[in-house]
């Protein structure tokens, strides 16, 4: 089976940033007016939409687009329904870094001048971003990120192994 990818409307740019950060495929549209566009790039890219909007929901279900209402409720909640709908755990192994900000696949950083020596010293693998010339490594939140994992059952992503 395809990994599934996916598309959010204005309301869910934290499970966007959630599903970049477990290394899925997950475009981010932000602006008013935009549910034709939402729906045309979903159903031309095979992504799932991910919304808030009953509306939205309603219409990409009849243009047959696959469609996920997102509820209300907290943050880990939310992507623990993604997971168990879509089976998520069963692509995880292949999937590869993904920077939360833009999508991009991350890369192993090699010039680390920019990342403190501490830093350096501590972390055995540090990414970068090209996109974004950012670098990312096992900060200081990760008790929170890693209990947002484990809360929607995911323990064997790439995030767990840094
Ligand atoms: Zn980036």
């Amino acid at each position: 089976m395809e990994t599934p990818k996916f598309i959010a409307d204005e309301m869910n740019g934290d499970i966007a940033r959630w599903l970049r950060i477990i290394g899925f495929d997950c475009i981010y549209l932000k602006g008013d007016k935009l549910d034709d566009k939402l729906i045309e790039i979903a159903d031309k890219e095979n992504r799932i939409l991910l919304t808030s909007d009953k509306e939205l929901f309603k219409k990409a279900i009849y243009r047959g687009v696959e469609t996920h209402y997102i509820e209300q409720v907290r943050l880990e909640e939310k992507l623990k329904k993604i997971v168990d709908k879509y089976n998520l755990n069963e692509y995880i192994p292949k999937l590869e870094y993904r920077c939360p900000i833009c999508n991009q696949k991350l890369v192993k950083a090699t010039n680390i001048k920019k990342v403190p020596p501490k830093v350096k010293e501590k972390h055995k693998i540090i990414l970068y971003c090209k996109n974004c010339d950012k670098y990312y490594w096992r900060g200081g939140h990760w008790k929170k990120i890693n209990k947002i994992l484990k809360y929607a059952g995911l323990t064997n992503t790439s995030v767990n192994k840094l």
